[in-house]
């Protein structure tokens, strides 16, 4: 049973790395002309109202959107993300949050094509009324992890599949090495961005799935943000994005964006940011 809704959590700290990090790729396979596909195994509604009941239980927007709108003239290198946020809200009033489908088809030119899967049966509807019969779309009602691998390599060829599991299930965590895995061998020139939750010290697996996709040989670049210290028991303290095949100095635009991420989104002094790239050839 599928119990996970993203609009509990719209907005956060994480939804901040995870969509300035996906907008910055997007950014970079617009640099040709030439068309991309993008993906995303586990798309969401792809809308959320920041002012709803679900968002407002734990407000967890507070501490992540609403300290960064404020300040949105101030952040240049995220101008196409927070361009997707100016465009569904009007004036100052923060109202409407995107997901992920939404930021990406707000990227996307004509030339471009998105592949959205999603397994819940309310958010897949949610999800196709938000994409209004945009003839760049295809929608999946499907498992990602499954959906990838059958999808690809799509056409076009180039481009970025985002997976972004709820990880409530611990299987996630090895389905996401075992969908890499298989899918790295059917498109190899693709981009995968996982996010992972970053949990308390008797909850995390976030480490032992970057061990084991390291087993797989492929160039990876991982940036974690921490908004407070790890607990010793559970409870989510930051997340991580791991980019496999990550473009040409990619590192080097996270290195200038996550210590400024970092100061915005801090809760606690313990706050803190990392970036490690693994399987290079430098
Ligand atoms: N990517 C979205 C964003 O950034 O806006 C958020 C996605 S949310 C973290 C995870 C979503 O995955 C939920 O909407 C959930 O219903 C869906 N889901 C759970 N298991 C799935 C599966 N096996 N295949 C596809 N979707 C799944």
């Amino acid at each position: 049973m599928l119990s996970y809704r993203h609009a509990f959590h719209a907005g956060n700290h994480a939804d901040i790395l995870k969509h300035a990090v996906i907008s910055l790729l997007i950014d970079q396979l617009k640099q040709k002309d030439k068309p991309f596909c993008y993906l995303d195994t586990h798309s969401g509604g792809g809308c959320y109202d920041l002012t709803g009941e679900w968002a407002n239980k734990k407000a967890e927007y507070l501490d992540g959107i609403a300290r960064l709108w404020p300040q949105r003239d101030k952040w240049p290198a995220l101008k196409s993300y927070l361009d997707c946020v100016t465009a569904l809200n009007s004036g100052d009033e923060l109202h409407y949050y995107p997901g992920s489908p939404e930021i990406a088809r707000s990227l996307l030119r004509e030339q471009d094509r998105l592949i959205l899967m999603e397994l819940h049966n309310n958010e897949i509807d949610i999800l196709r009324q938000h994409m209004h019969r945009d003839k760049r779309v295809a929608l999946h009602h499907r498992d990602g992890f499954e959906g990838l691998v059958a999808l690809t390599p799509p056409t076009p060829r180039r481009g970025l599949a985002l997976i972004d599991p709820p990880y409530e299930l611990k299987e996630d965590y090895e389905r996401v090495v075992k969908t890499l895995a298989k899918a790295w061998k059917r498109w190899s020139v693709g981009i995968y961005a996982v996010w992972y939750p970053l949990l308390g010290k008797e909850a995390d697996r976030s480490q032992y799935m970057l061990r084991e996709c390291e087993k797989l040989g492929i160039p990876m670049l991982t940036a974690e943000l921490s908004v407070q210290a790890q607990s010793p028991t559970w409870g989510m303290h930051g997340s991580g994005m791991t980019i496999f095949n990550p473009p040409w100095q990619f590192e080097q635009q996270l290195e200038k964006l996550l210590p400024e991420l970092c100061s915005l989104l801090a809760l606690t002094p313990q706050a803190s940011w990392t970036i490690k790239s693994h399987n290079s050839e430098s």
